[in-house]
């Protein structure tokens, strides 16, 4: 069986106390290998060896940091089939969606902040005649990053790249349930080269090892991406001890659908926004707010399509929906299908779990879309994380607008219409951090990213994220009683 290791000081690391986590094959449902169950004492080495780094790291020239951040860029293209197989084995995901969206992006996330870094500059106040002030960006020192599982490599290197292109030394910690593809980051650093202690991996239970690099001391910033529960737990702890804080939580975001829409384009994308990865990504739209004039044709139309997914072995490269993440998670979605019954929704498709041939045990749920629930149920109010959506019918645009804002949570939305006004006063007004407008998922790495409300505090993205990871200090210089010599 294979084991994976930490990756501490440039080098791989076993446990200090020997034990070990089991690593699960979801389609199968079989366990496939396993992961380290790390402790303070692993923390406490990757965090030395990260401080001891700090120095040397964060006076690199910044034409050095991009060679070394372009480097693994590269390597992460370099390996894209091997990266993708492991992703979908460990994650269930389809295989082409690893190849396609997930390695691809977790490249692009090391080259686009690989260019930034050579692209950032700070600012200068003058005070005419008086003085002049500049501002500096340092590097922050040892810094923290916490991921998901949804999009295991994507996420990971979404916080790392900037990390370390600002100049600070980071200890990151990936989802205990889906490592794998870390672990193969890791390798690829001591390929490229990048010098030891930079970057250190550390593996291990969120409650356990997450906890300890939240709350110590020379952890100067976390940057999470996780749920709203556990990133409130992480701001409970972390904030008394005025770390920086980037919190990247749950959604559960409208998609509205006006009758004057793009038809094709809209119920196309939105297969996509209720189903794609299994419905894990923070961004799928999991309330459809239809405008009643089309509902019925909306309707019959979007439960026939997703009856035609076809849900199966995440290596088939005709698969479209794969296994969701774990048994814990499946457990956790049919019983939102059951609950969903209970307040009343009527289950238009899915609901059932899957038992595709040679994966009977894998854990695959079939898309679900349910109607006929109010916004204040938990249905509609609960982040389910899985391929389940809702329909609600509206009227007018002010109707949609309150639905779509009847929520704790404020991630992201999306809008199809084709009158330029509405989709303008629509966006303005709505509430989440993210808005589209007739596409869904579209991203433009120099974009803020986050969420409003319970979805986030900070966001990441561009500059922004090279913002997060330095802090400014600014020099006042008086240049008043100075005489010119003639
Ligand atoms: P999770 O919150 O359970 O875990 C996220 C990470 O936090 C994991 O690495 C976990 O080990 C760690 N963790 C758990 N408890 C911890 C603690 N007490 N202290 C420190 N770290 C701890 O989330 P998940 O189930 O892995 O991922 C799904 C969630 O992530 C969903 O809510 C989803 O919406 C959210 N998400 C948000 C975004 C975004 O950009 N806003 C993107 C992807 C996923």
């Amino acid at each position: 069986m294979k084991r994976i290791l930490n990756y501490i000081n440039g080098a791989f690391a076993a446990p200090i106390k020997g034990s070990y986590l089991k690593l699960y094959n979801p389609a199968l449902g079989l366990v496939y290998a396993e992961a380290p169950d790390s402790d303070e004492a692993d923390m406490q080495l990757a965090i030395d060896a990260a401080q001891k780094a700090f120095p040397a790291w964060s006076n690199l020239t910044t034409d050095k940091r991009h060679e070394y951040l372009s480097a693994i860029a590269q390597k992460i293209t370099d390996n894209l089939e091997d990266l993708a197989l492991a992703e979908s084995i460990d994650n269930g995901k389809p295989l082409a969606l690893a190849k396609a969206v997930d390695i691809p992006r977790a490249s692009s996330n090391f080259k686009f902040f690989a260019n930034a870094i050579t692209q950032f500059s700070s600012e200068a106040h003058e005070m005419k005649g008086t003085a002049i002030n500049y501002t500096l960006r340092k590097p922050l020192g040892v810094v923290g990053c916490i991921s998901p599982w949804n999009l295991p490599l994507y996420l990971f290197t979404w916080k790392i790249a900037p990390a370390l292109a600002a100049g600070n030394t980071v200890v990151a910690k990936p989802s205990e349930v889906t490592p794998m593809t870390a672990f193969l980051l890791a390798e690829i650093c001591i390929e490229v080269g990048l010098p030891k202690g930079v970057l250190n991996i550390v593996h291990g239970l969120g409650e356990k090892t997450g906890a300890v690099l939240s709350a110590h001391p020379q952890i100067k910033a976390i940057s999470f991406t996780g749920s709203t529960k556990v990133g409130g737990a992480i701001a409970s702890i972390a904030a008394p001890l005025f770390k920086k804080l980037s919190l990247e939580m749950g959604g559960k975001n409208p998609n509205i659908i006006f009758a004057d829409c793009d038809y094709e384009k809209m119920i196309e994308t939105t297969l996509k926004s209720s189903f794609a990865n299994q419905g894990q990504i923070c961004l799928c739209g999991s309330r459809i707010l239809i405008e009643k004039s089309i509902y019925e044709k909306f309707k019959n139309d979007f439960v026939e399509r997703t009856k035609a997914l076809k849900v199966g072995n995440p290596l088939s490269e005709d698969t479209q929906v794969g296994a969701v993440v774990s048994k814990p998670h499946f457990d956790k979605i049919k019983q939102y299908i059951d609950l969903a019954q209970k307040e009343g929704g009527n289950l238009l498709c899915g609901g059932k779990a899957v038992k595709p041939q040679g994966h009977e045990e894998g854990w695959f749920i079939e898309p679900t879309v349910i109607e006929g629930l109010s916004m204040d149920c938990r249905t509609n109010q609960e982040e389910i994380f899985g391929p389940v959506v809702t329909l609600i019918p509206f009227e007018t645009d002010a109707e949609a607008l309150a639905l779509a804002n009847e929520s704790n949570y404020g991630l992201s939305a999306t809008i199809w219409t084709q009158n330029l006004n509405r989709a303008h006063q629509m966006a303005d007004e709505i509430e989440a951090g993210i808005v589209w407008v007739n596409t869904w998922l579209m991203r433009d790495l120099r974009t803020p990213f986050g969420g409003m409300k319970n979805s986030g505090v900070g966001r990441e993205g561009g500059l922004e994220a090279l913002r997060f990871f330095t802090e400014p200090k600014n020099i006042c210089i008086d240049y008043t009683k100075h005489k010119l010599n003639s």
